[in-house]
Formats: C-alpha cells, sequence, structure tokens
C-alpha cells in the first residue's frame, strides 16, 4: 500500500512549504475546513509534491504546522472532511484505532486518514 508522506521526517524547503500553502483555500470564518484545491487527489484525499515525493495533502499540513508524525501513526480528520486540510481539525491516531474502530469512529463515517 502507498502512503505519501509515511517518511516525511526530514527539514522541508521553503519553496515546498509556499507551493503547498498556495494550494489552500480559508474558509471566511474562523473555525472552517481549509479546503484542499489542488489540483492531485487519490482515494478522495489530496496529494501534493512536497519535499520531493508525492504526499497526502492533510499529513504534510499536519507536519507543517503541528510537528512530525511518530512512525505508525495516521492522521485522522475530525472534521470528516477528507479534502480539509486545517491544522486543527487533524488528529494523531494510532493506526489500529482509525482502522480498528472502522466506521463506528466518532460516530463518524469511517475515514481511513
Ligand atoms: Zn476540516
Amino acid at each position: 500500500m502507498s502512503r505519501p508522506g509515511a517518511e516525511l521526517a526530514t527539514p522541508f524547503d521553503a519553496a515546498s512549504a509556499r507551493r503547498f500553502l498556495g494550494k489552500i483555500r480559508l474558509p471566511d470564518g474562523a473555525g472552517g475546513c481549509w479546503e484542499w484545491a489542488g489540483g492531485s487527489r487519490s482515494k478522495g484525499y489530496g496529494k501534493v509534491w512536497f519535499a520531493g515525493a508525492m504526499r497526502w495533502a492533510h499529513r504534510v499540513s499536519y507536519v507543517l504546522f503541528v510537528g512530525p508524525i511518530e512512525a505508525g501513526q495516521d492522521i485522522h480528520h475530525t472534521c470528516h472532511s477528507t479534502m480539509c486540510v486545517n491544522p486543527w481539525h487533524l488528529q494523531s491516531v494510532t493506526r489500529s484505532e482509525n482502522v480498528g474502530e472502522g466506521n463506528r469512529w466518532r460516530n463518524g463515517n469511517g475515514s481511513v486518514s
């Protein structure tokens, strides 16, 4: 299974960060979803060329705004909008929590971030 971004632990360059930030559609109000406006997507999730590889946009956002993603951690969307890259809507969970809970995760419509 290809998991772009899983290995993103090294410092990234400014050009990559600038390209990423330029593809986010910010909401008018506070607290809304940051819609990924980049063209690339797969399985309902945004993708972006970042720091030398194609990566999941929400994982890049997490690394940029929150910090490194530990090995084996999935990034879960608490807002259930898979195209959202708002770091406040992203939560690092263990893979078993995310996948094991299946469709019952937080009463939600199971996401597999
Ligand atoms: Zn959101």
